[in-house]
């Protein structure tokens, strides 16, 4: 049978079988491209159904979660928790709150994290969770009433062996610490069981900027594997949020120039680059006073384009830090005509798969989420480590071993993905993910 037909068949069966969750579907279809093939070649997985298992989640939590409003009028929002894969250990992954969260969203990032949890090489099994509740607007007050009622019900599902969540879209510091204390509160034990938490109740240095860090330094190994580096490039990036902010600093330090920011309601270009004063700025509008990055145009005299991405405009590397399906193919086609050559995906399934194909014809260095995103889950694995020892890593021993696992997440991929002289970052991240978690479950036999 012709790869296409196979790849069609089995995609056909997961649509099937999980219907209207596109995310879901799109997730699926880019890994099954890139194994199918593989599995081909080591039949053993084939025979074993690994490729259909790892698709099916081992748990789907569904719960009501109902607060009280700041009027006293009563809210039901829906929660969720995803356990999708655990064979290489506790399933991991963050919860995000946002108004476009369902079934099919989680499930894809559910997915997208077995994967990447397996290439940080650390012991953490997959899963992700959330909530259709947006934190925009409400109150601490309400975000508490909130999380406390939440984390009532997750609490009975996750635990430090079991199940250990983190901070996504709309899940910082805040929703963290509120969500720990009453995990604490309920089961009278105080454990690693969120990551992500404060400096001063268990959590991990380095472990908020992670992500930002991560995701500019696998653009780092990919430009250092052509002889070149980060170093005097001009850099897009999209989101203000917590990814978005760390990344900002990190390019700036190691000599790139960020030139854009952007949320849901538009970008605001800088060409004079946004420097560590400017950054913190934004970090104070988006962390504290909640504010839009619009007033970031208006403070610094540059350029706000409402209701649009930043990818227009020109650059050497675009970081795509905010959402899914942000970069299409138009707008792929336009950052690669005007001479971009390096994504590294901050964000989770950020470019449409029009948008990888382009980027793959043009052979631009394309650092997948899976892969370039890695580094807050990797710190959230050295969170637990942390936990479990009872001890916390200076700064700079937490930053080594962040860009020891990216190192090494690059070099996975180059293994699996070196094509001639060019690497195919996808293939390699797939290919690299999949081999332990499908090693791991054909020894756990038939669960
Ligand atoms: P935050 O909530 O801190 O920030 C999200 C940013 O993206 C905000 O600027 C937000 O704008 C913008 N955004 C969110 N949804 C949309 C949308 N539908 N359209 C346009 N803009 C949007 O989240 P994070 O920075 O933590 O997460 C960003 C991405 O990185 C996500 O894809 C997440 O899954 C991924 N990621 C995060 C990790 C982490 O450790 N936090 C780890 C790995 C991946 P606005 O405020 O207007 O909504």
């Amino acid at each position: 049978m012709a790869f296409e037909q196979k790849v069609n068949d089995f995609m056909a069966k997961i649509i099937a079988k999980n219907p209207g969750e596109n995310e879901f579907h799109q997730a699926v279809h880019e890994v099954v491209e890139s194994l199918i093939p593989y599995i081909e070649e080591n039949p053993h997985y084939s025979e074993a159904k690994v490729l259909e298992r790892i698709a099916e989640p081992e748990r789907v939590i569904l719960f009501r979660v109902p607060w009280l409003d700041d009027k006293g009028e009563i809210q039901i929002n829906k929660g969720y928790r995803i356990e999708m894969n655990s064979a290489i250990g506790p399933y991991k992954g963050g919860l995000r709150f946002h108004p476009t969260v369902n079934l099919g969203v989680l499930k894809f990032l559910a997915f997208e994290q077995v994967f990447k949890n397996s290439l940080t090489t650390l012991p953490m099994g997959g899963g992700k969770g959330g909530s259709d509740f947006d934190p925009k607007g409400k109150s601490d007050n309400e975000v508490m009433r909130f999380c406390q009622s939440f984390m009532t019900e997750l609490c009975k599902h996750i635990g430090p062996n079991t199940d250990v969540p983190a901070g996504d879209i709309g899940v910082g510091g805040r929703e963290i610490g509120f969500m720990f204390g009453q995990y604490k509160r309920i089961r009278n034990e105080f454990t690693g069981v969120l990551t992500g938490k404060g400096r001063e109740w268990g959590g991990s240095l380095i472990r908020p900027e992670a992500t930002g860090y991560g995701a500019t330094y696998f653009a780092e190994y990919m430009l250092n594997a052509k002889g070149d580096s980060l170093k005097g490039k001009v850099v897009t990036i999209s989101g203000s949020g917590n990814v978005a902010q760390y990344a900002c600093e990190k390019v700036t330090e190691l000599g790139g120039k960020v030139v854009t920011l952007s949320d849901s309601q538009g970008f605001i270009y800088d060409p004079e680059g946004i420097d560590e004063e400017k950054l913190a700025y934004v970090m104070h509008l988006k962390n504290v006073k909640r504010g839009r990055i619009k007033e970031y145009a208006e403070k610094y005299g540059c350029e706000f384009h409402e209701g649009q991405r930043p990818w227009g405009i020109k650059c050497d590397v675009a970081m795509p830090n905010a959402t899914q399906n942000e970069v299409n193919e138009e707008e792929a086609k336009t950052l690669v005509a005007n001479g971009c050559f390096v994504i590294s995906e901050g964000a989770n399934m950020p470019s449409t798969p029009e948008a990888i194909a382009v980027y793959a014809d043009a052979k631009i260095l394309y650092g997948p989420g899976k892969a370039a995103n890695a580094g807050g889950v990797a710190v959230s694995g050295l969170e637990m480590s942390q936990n479990s020892l009872r001890l916390s890593w200076t700064r700079e021993e937490v930053d080594n071993r962040l860009k020891q696992i990216m190192k090494d997440i690059h070099a996975t991929c180059e293994k699996y993905g070196t094509e001639g002289d060019f690497i195919d970052y996808v293939k390699g991240a797939n290919i690299g993910g999949f081999v332990k978690v499908a090693d791991a479950m054909l020894a756990q036999g038939v669960v």
